[in-house]
């Protein structure tokens, strides 16, 4: 347990991120954990890394919407400060505080004062002695894991979630599945250093989610060189996309646009992912550019709006309900995404607009009649493709 939130041994996998405030920055630290817990952030972690700091955590975890760990390097006091300001658990940096008694003294509060401690092992950080006989590779990382725990054995403390982080997406991968065939402790998950969006989110996607659908990890965070919040929003994204979490918010889809598209597909399809990102509706919506497929191609969607002859076509799990002018197709989409989560979806295709099914109808044949069925030229292309292979002498 990191304080009320459980980690490992079956519960849900929870989403970690890490203040950039100044701990000793009270106000600032306690607003941006808001910021970072209303983004989707099960537990946050904190610097401690001075005195001040400490002190800033015994007024920040009374206040805290979630459970605070404090991150430690080289200075072993600051993890018994910590404890004392009443954090939920402490990440040690084996690579840093190396001395056994150090260790020990640490792990023996922690013990006495029920607070469980993250082993955090970092491919940029490796104990020494560790890195000169086993170089980088998943299998130091995997040692470091264990001498660390093996002083937390010494004085009976095994209250212990273990990460073994790397920048290196395989190095990393690789180092949790060793680790995860050689302790049954809960494991945190993370590509450190990964850098700023979009690279940064793939890394760390391709690492998480790899390992997440081996059955690998308890608890992850997305360490991006950006606001925290797009770790917090990036950690739920992937639990929610892999189905390990309740969906929160909206599964925005849209369709790629193509020639057949009647509006600008990407402008409208993130001026809905702002409107919805403010909102907690837990639905999958749909944005398509045309209303010839997009109703069929997303029919398995919540609710959706596709755009045909300057009018947006709004449709429940396929079925046309309303249309509306093409200036209000986000606003529409806001207004029945909020109404399809309170009343359910048999009470608004109850009260759908008589005549909007034959209206889009309409519009879809009209569309058909001016673009025809091949508004992408695929058939003539095709037919040009069969004359090439077909003037080619077989074989060659
Ligand atoms: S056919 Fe319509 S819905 Fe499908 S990609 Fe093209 S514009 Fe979008």
């Amino acid at each position: 347990m990191v304080g009320p939130v459980p980690v490992g041994g079956g519960a849900p996998v929870t989403v970690q991120s890490m203040t950039t405030t100044k701990t000793a920055d009270v106000d600032g630290t306690l607003a941006q954990i808001y910021a970072l817990a209303a983004a989707g952030a099960d537990i946050v972690r904190c610097t401690c890394n001075e005195e001040e700091a400490a002190e800033g955590l015994a007024r920040i975890v009374p206040r805290s919407p979630v459970p605070i760990v404090a991150d430690i390097h080289f200075h072993h006091r600051l993890a018994l400060a910590a404890l004392e300001a009443g954090v939920a658990c402490l990440r040690l940096n084996p690579g840093n505080i190396r001395k056994p008694e150090r260790i020990k003294a640490v792990a023996t509060e922690a013990r006495d004062r029920g607070v469980p401690i993250r082993i955090g092992v970092n491919a940029g950080s490796l104990d020494p002695e560790i890195e000169e006989r086993y170089g980088v590779t998943p299998e130091a990382l995997v040692a470091s894991a264990k001498k660390e725990l093996a002083y937390f054995e010494e004085v009976g403390f095994d209250d212990v979630k273990i990460s073994v982080k790397a920048s290196n997406v395989a190095l990393m991968v690789e180092a949790y599945r060793q680790l995860s065939e050689a302790v049954e402790h809960p494991l945190h998950l993370g590509v450190t250093e990964a850098g700023p969006p979009p690279a940064g989110l793939v890394k760390s996607t391709a690492g998480i989610a790899t390992l997440l659908l081996e059955g690998i990890g308890d608890t992850i965070r997305y360490s991006l060189t950006a606001d925290p919040v797009e770790e917090a929003r990036a950690g739920r994204t992937l639990l929610e996309s892999l189905g390990l979490r309740e969906r929160k918010g909206v599964d925005l889809i849209a369709c790629p646009s193509c020639g057949r598209a009647e509006i600008d597909v990407i402008a409208v399809a993130e001026e809905a992912n702002r409107a919805f990102g403010e909102r907690e509706l837990p639905l999958q919506v749909a944005v398509m550019g045309c209303v010839v497929n997009g109703p069929g191609e997303a029919r398995s969607a919540d609710l959706g709006i596709a755009a045909g002859r300057k009018r947006g076509h709004l449709f429940i799990q396929g079925q046309i309900v309303r249309v509306v002018p093409e200036e209000e197709m986000v606003a529409a989409l806001i207004d029945e995404a909020e109404k399809l989560v309170k009343e359910g979806v048999e009470a608004r295709l109850a009260v759908a607009d008589s005549g909007a099914v034959e209206a889009a109808e309409a519009d879809r044949q009209a569309l058909l009649d001016v673009q025809g069925a091949d508004a992408n030229n695929s058939e003539a292309r095709v037919e040009l493709i069969k004359k090439r292979v077909e003037g080619e002498p077989a074989g060659s």
